[in-house]
């Protein structure tokens, strides 16, 4: 029992070394990292396809996605304007910071402003691995329900972010937003919360002009080396 403990604290402080090396490799290249995190079919790369195009022309964005298998979420983020890096997990339901080490030795890190990270699509291990970004956002979604903040509340402490999708829903489903709202609340009083719908559009140009003004914050605070 205690040799199992042992073991998982040593993995989690060589993940949280690597994380850091990974956060001052973008602060050298003053590009700023956010971590999409969200369960399966949330809307993580939805968002990216809306993100990119509204942001291309003032910022060069990079965007790694994470994927047990496929190169599909990649595919589009590369469609909508982003350098696109594919990490195959192999089967890991989370990504790590090796594994975005890895994406980053693929990238042109001085050449980016902002990169964005799509985790794989999990609400539980993501949570516990840091990767280095600068912010790490959730994107809940109305069809999961009202009480994923009950259920999953160590994604939703660690928060710096919360967007909720898909309130172009919120008329056919029974999701209390008092309810839901209550829950995070709890776990992470006054959390930043975008509610948008990547569907009709609504709730977007708060989060992208949110996010102009992170990247232009970071760049004012970040010198150049
Ligand atoms: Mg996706
Ligand atoms: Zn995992």
């Amino acid at each position: 029992m205690s040799n199992r403990i042992e073991i998982v604290e040593n993995i989690m402080g060589a993940n949280d070394r690597l994380a850091l090396d990974n956060r001052t490799r973008l602060n050298a290249s003053r590009t700023f990292g956010i971590n999409f995190m969200a369960s399966p079919g949330a809307g993580k790369t939805s968002l990216i396809e809306q993100t990119v195009p509204a942001l291309k022309d003032k910022f060069a964005i990079g965007a790694v996605d994470g994927d047990i298998a496929t190169t599909i979420d990649a595919d589009r983020a590369a469609a909508a304007g982003a350098a696109a890096v594919q990490i195959n997990t192999g089967g890991e339901c989370h990504l790590d910071a090796v594994m975005l080490r890895q994406a980053l030795n693929q990238l042109d890190l001085n050449s980016l402003d902002l990169l964005i990270v799509e985790n794989v699509g999990n609400l539980i291990c993501p949570a516990s691995f840091a990767l280095g970004t600068h912010k790490n956002i959730l994107i809940a979604s109305i069809p999961e329900g009202d009480d994923k903040p009950y259920k999953y509340p160590n994604i939703y402490r660690g928060l710096d972010v919360l967007v909720i999708n898909k309130i172009d829903l919120l008329p056919y489903i029974p999701f209390q937003m008092e309810y839901f709202t209550k829950g995070v609340e709890m776990l992470n009083p006054g959390l930043k919360t975008f509610p948008l719908s990547c569907q009709s559009g609504e709730g977007i140009p708060e989060w992208t002009t949110w996010l102009e003004e992170q990247v232009n914050a970071f760049k004012e605070n970040t010198p150049s080396p």
